[in-house]
């Protein structure tokens, strides 16, 4: 696969080309596909189109690689998973390149950002460990619990986030002594590949296995009898088929699915101070994150205030190619997506809800970009409420109850997080306690920790990653008990 300098680019050196990591070895594929700078829609690069043969032998490689690294003491798949993060803090500017020429973020703030996570994630979990709970121990008996790995863990991963939650999977995983086959989404393949090839560098053979490819590889995988466990992110519809074709083999199953996240303004919020921490949790990424704010809840008393600040503010802000410095949001990651959001748009419009910001994109732009769009207190039913946008459009709706409220926020079949904004803090917790969803935040948004779990409840996923949940759902639970 060659990859195409972007002219825009910063000085960097990107690899020229970028091999699927099957038994430790770099290998290409008969096929290829293309991969677009979604900030023009020129191609970029050909990725290596992984055939079902090839899938095979990551899998094989993964379960050969399995018997050895399964029995290595925790502190020698440390040290391993710490020269891994070595290794890619090495490459890291150019992670961040390829980030944004694949994805679009901006180079200079979000794909930094996101790489620097994602390496920070590696280099942390490596430091972590479940310890042997001991349930019991007297003169005559005693009960442990132990956690052991699970074998060969599938990893499928979305167009949004690859580094960091491609990264959230395969450190987890191997530290607690698995190995894995990682497919990435044919959107968005390079990052993975890459840090596939850094890792082949410094792990045994076959401990990470990455093979880029389309859709009916995740299938494979998902129905493959040697694969133990498959740890996926992405949306509902696909976490579904995942979990039917999981059962094959009662797979453990991780799902981190799609969300309508509510963020709730209650009266006496010191809202002016909440515009800007409000727009970047819902604007963030182009609003293509899972727990981006996508329904914005302010009180009636001062939902027109914060409605007029919430719009200046996001006037200045700019849309472009994410290796102009300038740019503050990048463009919407894919064709597919983009044409979602037409659609939406067109909806919006043809309802004749009230648009306070932005509402039509310009449709003879090369690359994908859409405006900020925010929607004044569209009605409750509306698609834009009900949905999950995934780009940059937020409707900004008045309450006047909380109970009112609350009820909203849990009518939604997702249940991924939310946040609760109020001077009295006490009485947002309250509000917060009542929110079906994995995570709620109260007078904070987004802080997510190597040690906080992270699921979503309802239609938004199974299992959680990170803390020693997340950890724990990459083993069996093992009760071993001596009678003295
Ligand atoms: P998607 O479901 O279309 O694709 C995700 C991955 O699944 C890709 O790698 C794809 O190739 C693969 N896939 C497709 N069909 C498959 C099948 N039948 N079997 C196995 N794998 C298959 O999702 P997307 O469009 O890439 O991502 C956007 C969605 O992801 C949004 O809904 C978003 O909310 C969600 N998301 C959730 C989280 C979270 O942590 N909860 C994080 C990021 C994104």
């Amino acid at each position: 696969m060659n990859i195409a300098q972007s002219p825009s680019s910063p000085e960097t050196a990107l690899p020229a080309q970028l091999r699927l990591s099957i038994a430790g070895k770099l290998v290409d594929a008969e096929r290829s596909f293309d991969v677009l700078n979604p900030a023009t829609n020129a191609v970029i690069a050909q990725a290596p189109e992984g055939s079902a043969e090839q899938l095979e032998e990551a899998i094989t490689a993964a379960a050969e690689a399995f018997k050895s690294w399964s029995t290595l003491d925790w502190q020698t798949r440390s040290d391993y998973v710490q020269r891994y993060a070595d290794a890619l803090e090495a490459r890291k500017e150019d992670l961040i390149s390829l980030l944004t020429l694949e994805q679009g973020k901006p180079r200079h703030s979000q794909a930094t950002s996101e790489v620097e996570a994602a390496l920070y994630w590696v280099r942390e979990v490596a430091k972590r460990h479940l310890p042997v709970e001991v349930i019991e121990e007297t003169d005559e008996h005693v009960v442990e619990v132990h956690h052991t790995p699970l074998g060969v863990v599938g990893a499928i991963t979305p167009w949004n986030f690859p580094m960091l939650l491609g990264l959230w999977k395969v450190a987890p995983c191997l530290i607690t002594g698995n190995t894995m086959v990682l497919k990435p989404s044919p959107y968005t393949p390079l990052t993975s590949l890459f840090f596939g090839e850094i890792a082949q560098q410094v792990l045994p053979a076959g401990v990470l296995n990455v093979v880029s490819g389309g859709n009916e590889l995740g299938q494979i995988i998902t129905e493959h009898p040697a694969i133990a466990k498959i740890s996926f992110t992405g949306s509902t519809a696909t976490g579904k088929r995942v979990m039917a074709s999981g059962a094959s083999n009662l797979k453990r199953i991780t799902l981190e699915l799609g969300g309508n996240d509510a963020a709730v303004v209650l009266a006496d919020a010191d809202w002016p101070s909440l515009v800007k921490p409000l727009f970047w949790a819902a604007f963030g990424n182009s609003g293509q994150w899972c727990i981006a704010v996508k329904r914005l809840y302010v009180h009636s008393s001062i939902h027109a205030e914060f409605t007029a600040a919430f719009v200046e503010y996001a006037k200045s802000i700019k849309v472009g190619d994410g290796m102009d410095p300038t740019s503050d949001l990048g463009p919407i990651q894919n064709r597919m997506q983009y044409r979602k959001l037409l659609d939406l748009f067109a909806d919006t419009r043809d309802k004749g809800y009230k648009i306070a910001l932005g509402g039509t994109i310009d449709e003879s732009l090369a690359g994908n970009f859409v405006p900020v769009t925010v929607i004044d207190n569209p009605p409750e039913d509306s698609r834009i409420v009900q949905e999950e946008p995934f780009g940059p459009i937020l409707p900004i709706i008045a309450f006047d109850d909380t109970e009112e409220v609350i009820a909203k926020v849990n009518a939604s079949p997702y249940g991924l997080a939310g946040s609760v904004w109020g001077g009295d803090r006490d009485k947002a917790i309250e509000v917060a306690k009542r929110m079906e969803t994995g995570t709620v935040w109260v007078n904070e948004i987004h802080i997510h920790g190597i040690d906080i779990p992270f699921g979503g409840h309802k239609l938004s996923g199974m299992g959680v990653e990170n803390g020693q949940e997340g950890l724990a759902g990459f083993t069996n639970t093992k009760t071993y008990m001596f009678r003295k």
